[in-house]
């Protein structure tokens, strides 16, 4: 865990130097020490924009020079170490889609060892929901002997009604269960995926526990190149930080019982969203009945589906009454909307 709260902000991508200088003048003046920008951008799709390359590095430098702040991109090879390395970044980070891949995050490692360079290194958890895998990419740069290595929580691909990366919070406090000497970081701005989530997913972060964020700034968010919706501008950035710094840690965020919480969120969110996709079957089957007149309510298929589910329930050593409590109400439901199509 760190002493203070480490911020560290700035655009998605280094689009210019006039709108990377504008922006970092926007965060320093919040008194943010630190600055993001990435220079190559790993896109779904190609044919956006992935990045200016490198002439990038020395938008960075100039923010450096002008307002003192420590600057960093993303780095996904050897090449970017390299010519990382050669601006001085003070820090690099390791995105979401490469720290999915073993050999990339080795090839980085083995680059950093091989260059002698020992930036801190952020590494954002991967883009699926898999905690060894988050963990194996940062023990791959701990044994590159990477003194700083710090966790970045931006959520996970999963449908989630809410956020863009569903933030399944259970993980990343069972990372700091697991790695507690690890600073842990969130960006609230790839979980959100629309600014009007970032101040509140910021919050929740700091009742956890967090250390601080790595967060999208922008000066002028509506004409981004990429992520343009969930960017915030300097002004608007520096509000929040002034609304959450009088936030202390819940001193009781980091004991066990919020990891079992999160996992029981997690399990509410499954059974809301399975019954969810139930139903929607259900309509289907009642388009189906209806177009071929056959009857909604059948009593034998409703005897063997309650039979099915009580054996399921003993097997798992859940009371059979319970089952077919809820399965009553699921039916239920599942017959008025076969009714209704
Ligand atoms: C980013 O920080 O701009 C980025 C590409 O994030 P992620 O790797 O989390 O998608
Ligand atoms: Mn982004």
């Amino acid at each position: 865990m760190l002493a203070e709260r480490l911020v560290i902000a700035g655009p998605c991508g280094a689009e210019s130097k006039q709108q990377v200088l504008a922006t970092a003048e926007g965060l320093a003046e919040c008194g943010v020490k630190h600055f993001r920008a990435g220079v190559w951008k790993p896109r779904t799709s190609p044919g956006t924009f992935e990045g200016v390359g490198e002439q990038g590095l020395e938008w960075l430098v100039e923010v450096r020079r002008r307002f003192g702040m420590q600057i960093g991109t993303e780095i996904a090879n050897a090449e970017h170490a390299r010519i990382a390395k050669e601006s001085c970044l003070d820090f690099v980070w390791i995105g979401a889609r490469t720290t999915t891949n073993p050999f990339a995050v080795q090839e980085v490692a083995d680059s950093l060892v091989e260059l002698d360079y020992k930036p801190m290194v952020l590494v954002k958890n991967p883009v699926v929901a898999d905690l060894r895998l988050w963990i194996g990419a940062i023990d791959r740069l701990l044994r590159a002997e990477i003194e700083s290595v710090v966790a970045v929580h931006r959520g996970f691909s999963s449908p989630d009604p809410i956020y863009r990366n569903a933030p399944i919070w259970h993980i990343p406090l069972e990372f700091r269960r697991q790695r507690p000497e690890v600073p842990l970081l969130c960006d609230p701005s790839h979980i959100s995926g629309v600014a009007s989530l970032v101040e509140r997913v910021m919050l929740k972060s700091i009742k956890l526990g967090f250390d601080g964020y790595l967060a999208e700034v922008h000066y002028s968010p509506t004409s981004a190149l990429s992520d343009s919706k969930q960017q915030v501008t300097p002004a608007e950035f520096g509000e929040m930080l002034g609304r959450l710094s009088g936030q202390s840690p819940d001193p009781s965020a980091n004991d066990e019982l919020n990891i079992f919480r999160e996992k029981i969120d997690e399990y509410d969110r499954l059974l809301i969203t399975t019954i969810a996709a139930r139903m929607q079957l259900s309509s289907e089957i009642g388009e189906y009945k209806k177009a071929r007149n056959i009857q909604v309510f059948q009593p034998e298929r409703y005897a063997l589906l309650m039979k099915r589910c009580e054996e399921i329930a003993l097997r798992h050593n859940l009371s059979p009454e319970l089952a077919r409590k809820i399965m009553e109400l699921i039916h239920e439901e599942s017959v008025e909307r076969q009714l209704s199509v």
